[in-house]
């Protein structure tokens, strides 16, 4: 596979080049040549293929040849003991993303881009250096995907007081290869500093630095994966049984109604989104052939990419905070890729958009609760609240409606619980919460940086 910048001002490259660079040396984001497709095989067994095996297919041809076929088994074996489940609630389908160590969908990047990075440096006797700036999600799934991976040293940056006890235990708890950096400023801070040092070139080579941030293609291919394992699933009219550590375990039915999967009907998958790497994995997916019907790009109040569906014109904005904070940007840097791959037309073909406040995200945690019994996190409430408006609108007609939860509830148990009661924590988050978080604490400033990596 070779890779072009999205601003095409510079010559294409190959997987190993655009995994380790992150961002070309336009400044723009590489995208594909071509996007492959499933063979046909692949793409009609799509609905009885164990997770595993539908990563391999989908993975296998964005990293060939720099990777071989035996070691992407192992990457992938290695990666994934945990899956995707689709699963019946209330009249419609949740996509499960959060069985990982983190217990976020961002987990499933992380760790594939960790073991990618680990083989592509394979024989280098200097370890790689990985700079991360966290407002607090990022940070967890980077510091866990990484943690113990041969030849790679990790930096997390993260605002020191502002991230959640949990969330400073998931990227401060580990040791090791993983250090901790809890700066005296903002998350714009800790991108500032980590940009200055990515930026000087010298520095860079001589340090061997890279990053890890969303715009990755290592990190975003992966995550095509679920998208191709659950729309299969609903065209075989199947769904899953709640995975282990969902808080519902009891006996739930299949679901009812409008928005049940039906064997032959292709799925909508709601997506809630930020950045927008998880909705361009999405269509990527649907590009290589998996069987999904339309997609729903569900956002907060930060709604740059639903006001652009709605009427062709992208301004970015600052971004408001809301309890959704995942997805407050206002600037969403992988719009870039989508927009180098469709048109505003085929956008608006392909892309349902909806924007939602915290008021009603809130309300939809509460009586999707009471009624269906199912917990969401706030991120996740964005998306059914989504689908909820556009059927009220008139604007979705009947057929299976998957939606797309991005974290486990008890990450975000100080919103929820007020709304629902205690909300069961799973033992990935148990475990977290009893690490001892260790981290040096910096000015905000880059020589402070700079000192610290001049220590190794
Ligand atoms: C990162 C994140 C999102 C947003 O995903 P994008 O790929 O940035 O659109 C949504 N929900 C949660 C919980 C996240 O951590």
């Amino acid at each position: 596979m070779r890779y072009y910048s999205t601003r095409r001002k510079t010559e294409p490259v190959d997987f190993t080049a655009a995994a380790l660079a992150g961002l070309a040396p336009d400044g723009g984001l590489f995208v594909p040549g071509e996007i492959p497709a499933y063979p046909a095989a692949v793409r009609s067994s799509l609905g009885t293929m164990d997770f595993c095996d539908i990563a391999f297919e989908t993975i296998k041809p964005w990293v060939s040849p720099d990777i071989p076929a035996g070691a992407l088994q192992d990457m992938i074996r290695s990666a994934y003991p945990f899956g995707a489940p689709l699963v019946a609630a209330g009249d419609r389908q949740v996509l499960e993303l959060f069985h990982g160590p983190t217990a976020a969908f961002k987990d499933f990047g992380a760790r594939f881009m960790a073991r990618a990075f680990s083989y592509l440096r394979r024989g280098e006797d200097r370890p790689l250096h990985i700079l991360v700036a966290t407002s607090g999600d990022t940070g967890g799934a980077v510091a866990d995907g990484f943690f113990g991976v041969a030849g790679i040293l990790v930096t997390v940056l993260y605002p020191r007081g502002r991230v959640s006890p949990l969330q400073e235990r998931q990227i401060a708890g580990l040791g090791g290869n993983v250090t901790a950096l809890a700066v005296e400023g903002s998350f714009d801070d800790c991108q500032r500093l980590v940009k200055a040092v990515l930026a000087d070139g010298e520095l860079k080579k001589r340090l061997a630095l890279s990053s890890a941030n969303s715009i990755n293609v290592s990190r975003l291919i992966p995550q095509a994966v679920y998208y191709a394992a659950a729309s299969g699933r609903a065209l075989a009219g199947k769904t899953d049984p709640p995975g282990e550590a969902s808080p519902w375990d009891r006996e739930r039915g299949p679901s009812s109604g409008d928005h049940a999967v039906r064997r032959g009907e292709r799925i909508t998958l709601v997506v809630p989104s930020g950045n927008f790497g998880n909705l361009t994995a999405g269509i990527y997916a649907w590009k290589m052939g998996a069987p999904i019907r339309r997609f729903v790009a569900a956002t907060n109040s930060n709604k740059t990419v639903p006001d652009y569906l709605a009427d062709g014109d992208y301004r970015v904005r600052p971004s408001q905070a809301t309890i959704s904070n995942a997805m407050d940007v206002g600037a969403p840097s992988n719009f870039e890729r989508m927009a180098c791959h469709l048109s505003w037309e085929e956008m608006r073909e392909a892309i349902l958009g909806m924007a939602v406040s915290d008021e009603e995200t809130r309300e939809t945690i509460r009586h999707v609760h009471g009624g269906a019994g199912y917990f969401l996190d706030p991120h996740s409430a964005v998306g059914w609240t989504a689908a909820d408006k556009l059927l009220d609108q008139g604007l979705f007609d009947a057929g299976p409606l998957g939606i797309l939860s991005t974290a486990h509830p008890a990450k975000f148990a100080e919103t929820v619980e007020p709304l629902t009661g205690p909300v069961p924590v799973p033992p990935s988050l148990t475990a977290a919460l009893e690490r001892k978080p260790e981290s040096r604490r910096i000015s905000a400033e880059v020589s402070a940086l700079l000192d610290i990596l001049g220590e190794n």
